[in-house]
């Protein structure tokens, strides 16, 4: 062990402080092999041959401070050999500028910018970035002859009828039932089915490197050093359980929604007939109108449809919501 090591008790601090380490690898008195890869990022190898490999992001969203916070400890915990170690664990905190500013990004949306779209965002200052996470992701699951698993950890702003819920992205890929397996030990509530591809994080690892890929969203947080991060500790023990390679026999029960429709914003004209401070999955009946734009029109066609992310701020072009249905008795029937 080199005292350069000492970085990894405090990743987030050593981090936001804009730091490098002494040496830019090394091995811990527990064993562990780590490797910093650059700015945010680093590679934690067990003594012995991994059985999986995980990847866990935080602060993909700059403000999103409990699950940064969350992996900056697991961080420390691994490197003194607190938590156990089966996979290689690639850690990643994704947009450090935001989180410096205290603000969910700079310029854009780092997690609408994966799958090759920061190359149309030149300007933004998120757009490097993603084009460094998407390299280490590859590199990453490249030299993975196992299952691979990625875990980004998010939390949402506004209140929910499912405090802790997940997504899924969408690739044409089977559901594996791992995963659902997972997302219950880890307490979620819901599980959101995505039915289009998309520009996230977990997107671009599950359709370029075929891991079991969700986005976590874990309720509300608040700035960093003010989070309870009891709210969170259901999840915080799934993922050690996770990369220690053990399981958990108790499975939560879980609820399952698909994506049947986006409400898009054409223009400045948009209005949306919800409530800004709607809660995510509030039910809507059928024939609701809940958006209108010149001469469009959302209405409700389903017996009951639930909103997701509404937010009628967003730029002419984005998505201004989400639509989605319960699916959970036929998705958990589907399962291998
Ligand atoms: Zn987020």
């Amino acid at each position: 062990m080199t005292s350069s090591a000492d970085f990894l008790d405090d990743f987030l601090t050593f981090t936001l402080a804009d730091q490098r380490p002494d040496a830019t690898s090394g091995t811990t008195a527990s064993g562990v092999r780590w490797t910093w890869q650059g700015e945010g990022v680093l590679l934690l190898e067990p003594a012995q041959e991994p059985t999986h490999s995980v990847l866990v992001s935080a602060g993909i969203h700059g403000d999103e401070t409990a699950p940064i916070e969350m992996l900056s400890s697991l961080v420390a915990d691994i490197a003194r050999g607190r938590a156990a170690l089966a996979a290689r664990v690639l850690v990643v905190l994704g947009n450090i500028g935001a989180m410096r500013a205290g603000d969910r990004y700079l310029d854009d949306d780092l997690n609408r910018l994966f799958s090759g779209r920061h190359a149309r965002f030149e300007q933004s200052r998120e757009a490097p970035r993603a084009g460094e996470l998407e390299r280490a992701a590859l590199e990453f699951f490249a030299a993975a002859a196992h299952p691979k698993w990625h875990i980004d950890m998010h939390t949402a702003i506004r209140a929910s009828v499912f405090e802790q819920f997940a997504l899924l992205p969408h690739t044409g890929a089977p559901l594996a039932r791992a995963m659902f397996d997972w997302l219950r030990d880890a307490r979620l509530q819901a599980v959101l089915l995505h039915r289009e591809k998309g520009n996230t994080f977990t997107h671009f690892t599950a359709q370029e490197a075929g891991a079991l890929a969700c986005t976590l969203e874990l309720g509300k947080v608040r700035p960093f050093g003010q989070n309870d991060l009891a709210r969170f500790a259901a999840s915080d023990a799934a993922l050690r359980r996770l990369i220690a390679g053990e399981a958990n026999a108790e499975h939560a029960p879980l609820r399952v929604f698909t994506v049947v429709a986006q409400i898009d914003k054409q223009s400045e004209h948009f209005v949306l007939n919800v409530a800004s401070d709607v809660p995510n999955f509030t039910a809507f009946a059928a024939g609701t109108e809940l958006a209108r734009d010149g001469e469009y029109r959302y209405r409700v066609s389903h017996d009951e449809e639930r909103i997701v992310f509404p937010n009628p701020k967003v730029k002419p072009g984005l998505r201004a919501g989400l639509m989605v249905v319960d699916t959970t008795e036929s998705t958990l029937a589907s399962l291998d």
